[in-house]
C-alpha cells in the first residue's frame, strides 16, 4: 500500500525500471559483453562492486570504454594489462551519483566471474551487478549511496525475486580472488535506506 502511493505520487524522483529492462533516466552506453541469461525470469542477486580506472582515479572515460572493449592499452600502464578482458555490469554509479546503463537487466552481464551465492555458482547468470565509482581504501561519496538506495529499491520493486537479503558484495560470492566493494562501503548505512 505504501510503495503504491509512493509510485503514484506525482514528482517522486524515484527512477524506474522500464519493461525491457532499462533504468528510467540512466545515460545508456551499450556493452557488447553481455547475452542471453539461461532463465530470463531469474532476476535474484545483487552484487555491489567498485571501479576506478585508472585504479585510484576517478571521471574520465575509460570504465564506459573498458565496457564497450576500447579501451587504449597505450593511454596507462594499467590498461595494457586489462584492455583485453571482456567484462561489463548492468550498472554503475559515479562519484557524483550519476548513472550509467550498460547491459539491460534482462540480458547476462559479465561482472562476477568464478563466483558462488548461497552454493550457486555462475552468479552472472541470475544476478545484477552494480559498480560504485571507487576502490577499496576510500569512502565512497554520500550522493552515491542516496543514488544506490534509489535504484536498489526500484529494482527490488521491478524484480519479485530479488530482496533485501539477497545482496551481496563481490568479495563475498568471490573471496580470495575479489575485494571489492572494500572494507569502506558501509552496508549498514546501505541497507538501512532501503
Ligand atoms: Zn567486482
Amino acid at each position: 500500500m505504501i510503495e503504491q502511493t509512493r509510485k503514484a505520487r506525482k514528482g517522486s524522483p524515484r527512477p524506474e525500471v522500464s519493461a525491457d529492462g532499462w533504468l528510467a533516466g540512466a545515460r545508456v552506453c551499450r556493452s557488447p559483453n553481455r547475452d542471453a541469461r539461461p532463465d530470463a525470469d531469474d532476476i535474484s542477486l545483487l552484487v555491489i562492486h567498485n571501479i576506478s580506472l585508472p585504479p585510484g582515479r576517478f571521471g574520465g572515460p575509460y570504465i564506459d570504454q573498458l565496457f564497450s572493449n576500447t579501451l587504449d592499452p597505450a593511454a596507462h600502464p594499467y590498461f595494457a594489462t586489462i584492455h583485453a578482458l571482456r567484462v561489463s555490469s548492468h550498472l554503475l554509479i559515479a562519484r557524483d551519483g550519476r548513472v550509467t546503463q550498460y547491459v539491460p537487466f534482462g540480458e547476462r552481464a559479465w561482472h562476477a566471474g568464478v563466483s558462488v551465492y548461497e552454493g550457486r555458482e555462475r552468479c552472472n547468470d541470475f544476478s545484477i551487478g552494480i559498480e560504485l565509482e571507487g576502490t577499496d581504501d576510500k569512502p565512497f561519496t554520500a550522493k552515491q549511496y542516496a543514488q544506490l538506495a534509489r535504484v536498489t529499491r526500484s529494482l527490488l520493486r521491478a524484480y519479485p525475486r530479488l530482496s533485501a537479503a539477497r545482496i551481496a558484495g563481490h568479495s563475498d560470492i568471490a573471496p580470495g580472488r575479489k575485494t571489492d566493494p572494500g572494507p569502506h562501503f558501509d552496508w549498514r548505512r546501505y541497507r538501512s535506506s532501503l
